[in-house]
């Protein structure tokens, strides 16, 4: 079993690369981002909470991400594996998310970063918004907040994997075929 967190900024390709990995490794993809869009799109209570701090670009309350997060796994008794996409992004969710697995026997195997410079990102961000139609895609106040978001709370966790032997980073940076080799080097592994 591989469960894999993908670390990165907005627009640095988790999203893209864990549609190549999840079925390379035959894992589940879980993208706490899209779970959240999910729910607004269908109006329901969670939807309308997080709309909120989606809105601004910040993130969603800790307790509110990790109840969603751990139901979705839920939902999967059978699965292989999962690559967790968006989560965990503060350390009190990735020790959520430590606790909630051991208690089911399961753990995180590697969690690696994709790593790219801001203004890339913010020109990826930008032309992404003009076809998908997210609006925190689409204002670069709001992507430059959702970055200060990660350097706080979600660049610390690179200490926290660190501390257990678990942190890689990659260039995010080429083509979707190359960034998905440099993963795959470090997935073979196991
Ligand atoms: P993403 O699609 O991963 O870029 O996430 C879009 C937005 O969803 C973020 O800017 C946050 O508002 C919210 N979100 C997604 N994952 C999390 C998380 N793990 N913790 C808190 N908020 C999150």
């Amino acid at each position: 079993m591989i469960n894999l967190v993908l670390f990165g900024k907005p627009g640095a390709g988790k999203g893209t690369q864990a549609v190549f990995l999840k079925k390379r490794y035959n894992l589940l993809h879980i993208s706490t981002g899209d779970l959240f869009r999910y729910n607004i799109k269908n109006e329901t209570a969670l939807g309308i909470l997080a709309k909120s701090y989606m809105d601004n670009g910040d993130l969603v309350p800790d307790q509110v991400t990790i109840d969603m997060l751990e139901a979705e796994v839920d939902r999967y008794p059978k699965a292989k594996g999962f690559i967790f996409d968006g989560f965990p992004r503060t350390e009190s969710q990735a020790e959520a998310l430590d606790i909630f697995l051991e208690g089911k026997k399961m753990k995180i195997t590697i969690t690696i970063a994709l790593e790219a410079d801001d203004n890339i990102l913010v020109k990826r961000l930008l032309e992404r918004g003009k076809s998908s139609g997210r609006t925190d895609d689409q204002d670069e106040l709001k992507i430059r907040n959702r970055f200060e978001e990660y350097n706080q709370k979600t660049a610390p966790l690179k200490l926290y994997y660190q501390d257990q032997n678990k942190f890689h980073s990659i260039s995010g940076i080429g083509s979707i075929e190359e960034i998905a080799e440099r993963l795959a080097q470090l997935l073979d592994r196991f």
